[in-house]
């Protein structure tokens, strides 16, 4: 195991910087100071009270945003490790890569970036960046947590061009096709990892999915030999969870080996020749990518177009939008802080200005107050 950072590692004290100069921390890095910082967020508190597939309160055991986001972080911070990565931006990364989610998972998205379409669209990428970058109000000096560029740049997963062009250093490589670091890159697969695996115990918990169907995969299905191999007695939910984590450890296994092969063969020499490459170096083999690729074919088409989960997320989505659209009609039913600025920018800079912040307030919330503010004006309607 490495015990230094590779040459190709993200170093802090090589970090391209902060958007506001801040005198350097005295016994954390500048990647630690990120991490804390999302971890003291508002926006990482209400984490646990979002939901990916399952609404919030359909029952107590399944994942929500928070716990889907440590989960990514032990996935990630296991092979930054092991390849000499840095642990702690990788961490900060992890932890981050959800904060711009709306209630309702990826319904509430949809129907979010629905309501936003002649206003700019709604990205959950550029969300998450937006809350670091301006949403959160915590310093004295500055709006947002005044992230290192590298714990910015691994937020933004996926960004549109014309969202690119407006991001000056941080969207430049989606309009050149380049890569963001190693770290980056692991903390984008870990997430893919974390939720393909989760979805699976969480689906078959819920009973909507079950293991006999799941067997059609081949990845599956010699996952579920291997454990009944070595446990024959095994059955019910330690099946279940025996099967789950003999998958992430198999995927983990072959990211790690198939990365360190990739890195080695491309050779980078910092973080900057890696950032110049065309194509990821962290990524599966190409059968465990054709793996994962089919495992996510079942999900959706056996777990998150399963009739009742679209029952859930059609009503998420209708109250997602009946609440921009009361909001948007009038300014003043969203609390003064929000309809104080919305009216301003929406003098100042346009309707779309307007949206944008109604949009903010919307992703804000958790799943459950989502739930109270429609009752609420349900009832005063
Ligand atoms: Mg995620």
């Amino acid at each position: 195991m490495p015990e230094t950072l590779a040459r190709y590692a993200a170093d802090p004290r090589r970090s391209r910087g902060r958007v506001h100069e801040e005198s350097a921390p005295r016994y954390r890095s500048e990647f630690q100071r990120d991490r804390d910082r999302v971890i003291h967020s508002g926006a990482f508190r209400r984490l646990v009270y979002k939901t990916q597939v399952f609404v919030n309160h359909e029952g107590d055991l399944y994942r929500t945003r928070l716990t889907h986001s440590l989960e990514v972080a032990q996935i990630a911070r296991t092979v930054a490790r092991a390849m000499g990565l840095n642990e702690d931006l990788v961490e900060a990364i992890s932890l981050a890569h959800d904060l711009g989610h709306t209630p309702f998972g990826h319904a509430g998205q949809d129907a979010l970036n629905e309501c936003m379409r002649e206003f700019g669209g709604f990205e959950h990428n550029l969300q998450s960046l937006r809350v670091v970058d301006q949403l959160e109000e915590r310093y004295a000096s500055f709006s947002g947590l005044n992230l290192t560029f590298e714990t910015r740049e691994g937020i933004l997963k996926h960004c549109s061009l014309t969202n690119a062009r407006q991001l000056g250093a941080l969207g430049q490589r989606f309009i050149d096709r380049r890569q963001p670091g190693l770290e980056a890159q692991l903390a984008n697969v870990a997430d893919e990892i974390a939720y393909n695996n989760h979805d699976v115990d969480d689906g078959l918990r819920s009973g909507l999915i079950e293991l006999g169907d799941l067997s059609a995969l081949p990845f599956f299905a010699e996952q579920l030999d291997r454990v009944r191999q070595r446990s024959p007695l095994a059955h019910g939910r330690r099946l279940i969870y025996e099967v789950v984590r003999t998958m992430i450890d198999t995927l983990v296994t072959d990211l790690l080996d198939s990365s360190q092969e990739r890195v080695a063969s491309a050779a980078p020499g910092d973080i900057d020749a890696v950032r110049a490459c065309t194509a990821p170096l962290i990524g599966f083999s190409e059968p465990f990518a054709e793996a994962q690729r089919a495992l996510k074919r079942f999900l959706r088409e056996n777990l998150y177009r399963h009739p009742r989960v679209r029952t859930m997320t059609q009503r998420a989505q209708e109250i997602v939008v009946d609440l921009f659209q009361a909001y948007s009609a009038d300014y003043e039913r969203m609390p003064k802080e929000h309809s104080l600025r919305a009216a301003r920018d929406n003098e100042q800079a346009g309707r779309s200005a307007g949206a944008r912040v109604v949009a903010d307030y919307i992703a804000g919330m958790t799943d459950r107050f989502a739930l109270q503010a429609h009752e609420a004006m349900q009832g005063n309607a």
